[in-house]
């Protein structure tokens, strides 16, 4: 059976489960503070990535392919290379599991754009 490899990441476009996920763990393993990559893709809108450094993200970042450089998102006409998450208006100093999909989620008031069309949950 085929380990499948788990993020709490979801397209910030679509919502959907990314596919190819990939998760690089940077540092060695006697550090305290677990960093990890965290890349998928949503078939529909590509590449994402997100940096988890013992903390959830504060940004999702659309990407040209994992560990590749920004790419520009354009929504209602706005163009967006960085996704605010929830953690990001949080108070970043409180102990939280990093991977605890509600802080995940964009914080699309921040980015002051309506979410696009989302599929049917
Ligand atoms: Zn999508």
């Amino acid at each position: 059976m085929v380990q499948r490899r788990q993020t709490p990441m979801r397209c910030p476009l679509c919502g959907r489960e990314l596919v190819d996920v990939r998760i690089r763990y940077i540092g060695d393993v006697t550090a305290r503070l677990p960093w990890q990559l965290h890349a998928g893709r949503c078939p529909e809108h590509g590449w994402f990535q997100a940096e988890v450094i013992s903390k959830p993200p504060r940004e999702i970042f659309p990407v040209n392919r994992p560990g590749g450089i920004a790419r520009r998102v354009v929504i209602e006409g706005k163009e967006i290379y960085a996704f605010p998450t929830i953690w990001n208006s949080l108070d970043s100093r409180q102990e939280v599991d990093p991977l605890d999909p509600r802080y995940w989620e964009v914080d699309w008031d921040r980015l002051g754009v309506r979410p696009p069309q989302r599929a049917a949950a």
